[in-house]
């Protein structure tokens, strides 16, 4: 049968898209990640099968256990949703999966989601581009393992529009530094988005210069740029269940 590599969004399970709600109501197994929000899990009726692959410290399931999972499963007589936070094709490993479905065979569909990449600054009432203030936007990982090529954060410092960067909570200090060396301003504006679109949300605001002594943590979205000063509203998951009562 089919298997369908999901966006879960960012959080908020009212951030899901229509296709992944039905999805859900509707499977045969779910395969999700650590970072799907537990509001979205709770979606999950409790009569179909999950299996949690979260890659947490001390219990990591590899990468190709994953994908081996996912053909065996895909080449059963049952739908199956793998699950993963925000959009399934950023940073998600989601194209690994593909490329392993694909090569085994296995009929797969991507559905796409909301991507943390613009939620999270969103959340906080970041617009990651604004006339007259920035006209693009960078989604970077903040994460190399060894032998990936690493990030060029001075040729970035250059080129001038919004730095959003993934995974980058641990190494914020030595990317600060770098940026700040290829040119950026010391006091560039930075908002740290922590737990975006969930009850457990955290806005920290602070100068690029700061961002290394800025308590932070994970999941977090660093937003870096002239737009990270803006407050344009914001939505938490919370603010969002006021507004409709
Ligand atoms: N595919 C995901 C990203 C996976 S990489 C997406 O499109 O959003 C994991 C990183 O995503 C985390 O380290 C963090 O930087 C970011 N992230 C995901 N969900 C988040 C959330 N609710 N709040 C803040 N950051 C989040």
């Amino acid at each position: 049968m089919t298997v369908f590599l999901v966006g879960a969004g960012p959080g908020d399970p009212d951030l899901l898209t229509m296709r992944a709600a039905r999805l859900l109501a509707e499977t045969d197994i779910v395969v999700h990640d650590a970072l799907v929000g537990a509001g979205v899990l709770d979606l999950i009726p409790p009569t179909i099968e999950r299996v949690d692959v979260g890659k947490r410290p001390g219990r990591p399931t590899p990468q190709e256990n994953i994908s081996a999972l996912l053909v065996e499963l895909g080449r059963q007589d049952r739908h199956v949703v793998r699950l993963k936070g925000g959009d399934p094709f950023v940073f998600g490993r989601g194209g690994e999966e593909a490329a392993a479905l694909q090569q085994a065979g296995v009929p797969f569909e991507v559905v796409p989601g909301i991507t943390s990449s613009v939620a999270a600054p969103a959340a906080a009432g970041v617009p990651v581009t604004h006339r007259g203030v920035s006209a693009a936007f960078t989604v970077v990982t903040g994460h190399r393992r060894p032998g990936e090529p690493s990030i060029d954060w001075r040729s970035l410092a250059r080129f001038g529009g919004t730095i959003v960067v993934l995974m980058g909570v641990s190494h914020r200090a030595a990317i600060a530094a770098e940026l700040i060396a290829g040119g950026l301003a010391p006091s560039t504006p930075v908002a740290a988005v922590q737990a975006a679109t969930t009850d457990e949300q955290v806005v920290a605001r602070c100068s690029l210069a700061e961002l290394g002594d800025t308590p932070v943590d994970s999941p977090a979205v660093l937003v870096i740029g002239a737009v990270a000063a803006l407050r344009l509203g914001g939505v938490t998951a919370a603010a969002a269940a006021a507004c409709v009562r």
